[in-house]
């Protein structure tokens, strides 16, 4: 499943191929995605001037300027890649392959394509930018970077919850899923399954720090490639290759060569290290925090 530095590595690939083009027209498959897109849409669509593309957690938003004579307002589409979804800017003259449920055609002869095999994705054209936002603005957390430290270590220590179930919610920070909280958890030597009120601030600070780091890497590298991933043009990811814990049960830990464990957290497969990943904090720290009310 596509996680944020996938979803970046495609925002920043169609940013240049769309930003000052004009849709041309719009067509789609009879089947539906997740949030499937409406026949309705295909003329609010149509005419309209790419104004941008940008990311908000996992969605990929492109903003529109209308030039219809009597609309109003700022429109935006908005996409989710599901588990599976290629949004991807290529000739219109390229052979289109299976699984192509939405399709904008662009003035300068390329379409961007919006492939998805398991359909668990969304296509959405929404009106109002702005109430958009505000919407969006209520389910989702900050995005990880430049995290607000005090913030962060309010939420994590807040919680019972385990480290793995408060790095996958989206509402307390945006666009980590499973491989990247594995990843995180693992360069902050924190047991995923840690709860979050037995974290010391340190330790918060760290996974805080950590978080941002492994992102920022997997963007560099264009994501991760699993499965079916491609980033806006079509290229693959390379972050796959290095991957400290993810996916690596049974294989030494990088830095002390204990056998990787998998365990399940937050109802998903966690990997971690059991001896560089701490389970529990010092007994002093721990004696001292059960005493509060
Ligand atoms: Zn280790």
């Amino acid at each position: 499943m596509p996680e944020l530095p996938e979803v970046e590595t495609v925002v920043r690939d169609l940013r240049p191929l769309l930003a000052g083009r004009t849709v041309t027209g719009v067509r789609h498959s009879k089947y539906k995605l997740r949030r499937p897109w409406l026949p309705k849409w295909n003329t609010k669509a149509t005419g309209s001037h790419i104004e941008g593309v940008r990311r908000r957690g996992k969605w990929i938003l492109v903003d529109l300027v209308s030039r219809k004579p009597k609309a109003s307002g700022s429109p935006t589409l908005r996409v989710h890649l599901g588990m599976s979804g290629q949004f991807t800017v290529v000739d219109a003259s390229s052979p289109e392959a299976d699984h192509v449920h939405v399709v904008f055609a662009l003035d300068n002869g390329n379409e961007l394509r919006l492939r998805d095999p398991r359909r668990f994705g969304a296509a959405e054209f929404f009106p109002d930018r702005a109430a958009l936002e505000a919407e969006m603005n209520t389910e989702l957390g900050p995005e990880p970077f430049g995290l607000d430290p005090d913030y962060f270590r309010t939420a994590v220590r807040g919680t019972s919850r385990n480290l793995k179930a408060l790095l996958l919610d989206q509402s307390v920070v945006v666009g980590v899923g499973n491989i990247y909280a594995d990843e995180a958890c693992f360069h902050a030597k924190l047991h995923p399954g840690r709860a979050g009120n037995r974290v010391t601030l340190p330790e918060c600070d760290a996974l805080r720090e950590a978080i941002e780091a492994v992102l920022t890497k997997a963007i560099e590298s264009r994501g991760s490639t699993i499965r079916d991933y491609v980033g806006g043009s079509g290229l693959r990811g390379g972050f796959q290759n290095e991957f400290a814990v993810y996916g690596r049960t049974d294989e030494p830990c990088p830095t002390c060569g204990t056998a990787i464990k998998c365990a399940r957290y937050a109802g998903r497969a966690s990997h971690f290290c059991p001896v560089c990943q701490k389970r529990s904090v010092r007994r002093k720290a721990k004696a001292k925090s059960v005493q509060k009310p």
